[in-house]
């Protein structure tokens, strides 16, 4: 079995993006499946989450890719970092700034992570993806390497023109690059839900909602837990195992985890015509 590549993808930042690709990786892998952890965004947090000091790095995703545009032969190790939690993880510091803005330059640009992640599929299970928060070239490379998005947002963050904007790249990328590219569906996070403010944003959207995409029925709740768990360098299962945070993102994995086989025969999704 080939590794199912998912991208967690919102061109705004603090939505959770990076958490939850934490979360829902170390899920999946105490779920007994391989997992690799791919930092796309050149502020490294996903390394930082999990303890790491990915400026410190000599070797990240900027040097993989490097070496892939130069049709270099590299092992597949390069860049590799077994963590204690199970995951295994392909970090990214400011180099990958840098190499972004030289992709410009390169033939079949869009292209560049899809050729580092495929040679990994055979390894894994599931590889997930942390994308920064943009559009541009490094997010479409995300999205040409992945099988399927995940958008994680906030209730109260989710514009119908910031989703519209996500699902229209999501779209071009499906039609022009990757016609095998799915939406897996929204995540709910950092819903507060002692205000009923949050929780009826949260209703209204899913019925909004339901009719194009899928919404996760697993709700993540706002937490401080979930930051100190990230301060910490650890994911929300070693920081606050039965928390509600760790319990949400467990529900989650289930979910993702019951995707698998439901893909085939569907009609084609109005957001993708
Ligand atoms: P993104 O990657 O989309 O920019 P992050 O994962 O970095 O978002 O999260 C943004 C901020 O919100 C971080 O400080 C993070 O620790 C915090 N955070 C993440 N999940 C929760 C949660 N469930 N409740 C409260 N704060 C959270
Ligand atoms: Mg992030």
């Amino acid at each position: 079995m080939e590794a199912k590549v998912i991208a967690l993808a919102n061109q705004k930042g603090g939505v959770t993006k990076t958490t939850s690709t934490v979360n829902l990786g170390v899920g999946l892998a105490r779920a007994g499946k391989r997992v690799l952890l791919v930092d796309a965004d050149p502020q490294g947090s996903l390394g930082v989450s999990l303890g790491l000091a990915p400026d410190e790095l000599e070797v990240s995703l900027a040097t993989v890719m490097a070496e892939v545009i130069e049709d270099k032969a590299l092992s597949l190790e390069t860049g590799i970092i077994h963590h204690k939690e199970g995951v295994d993880l392909l970090p990214a510091n400011i180099e990958l700034s840098g190499l972004e803005v030289s992709l410009f330059n390169v033939m079949s640009r869009e292209y560049v992570l899809r050729n580092c992640i495929e040679p990994l599929r055979g390894r894994y299970d599931y590889i997930l993806i942390d994308c920064m928060p943009s559009l541009a070239i490094m997010t479409v490379n995300a999205l040409v390497a992945a099988d399927s998005v995940v958008i994680p947002s906030q209730p109260s963050f989710l514009s119908a023109k910031g989703l519209d904007l996500l699902l229209k790249n999501v779209a071009r990328v499906k039609r022009s690059i990757n016609p095998s590219l799915e939406i897996d569906g929204v995540l709910l996070t950092m819903v507060d839900s002692r205000t009923n403010n949050d929780r009826e944003i949260a209703n209204e959207l899913r019925l909004g909602l339901e009719q194009r995409l899928r919404v996760f029925d697993t709700v993540i709740p706002r937490s401080i837990r979930a930051v100190e768990a990230a301060h910490s360098g650890e994911s929300i299962f070693a920081y606050e195992e039965n928390g509600k945070v760790a319990q949400a993102y467990a529900a989650l994995t289930k979910e993702v985890l019951e995707l698998e086989g439901r893909e085939k025969a569907k009609p084609r999704p109005e957001w993708a015509r």
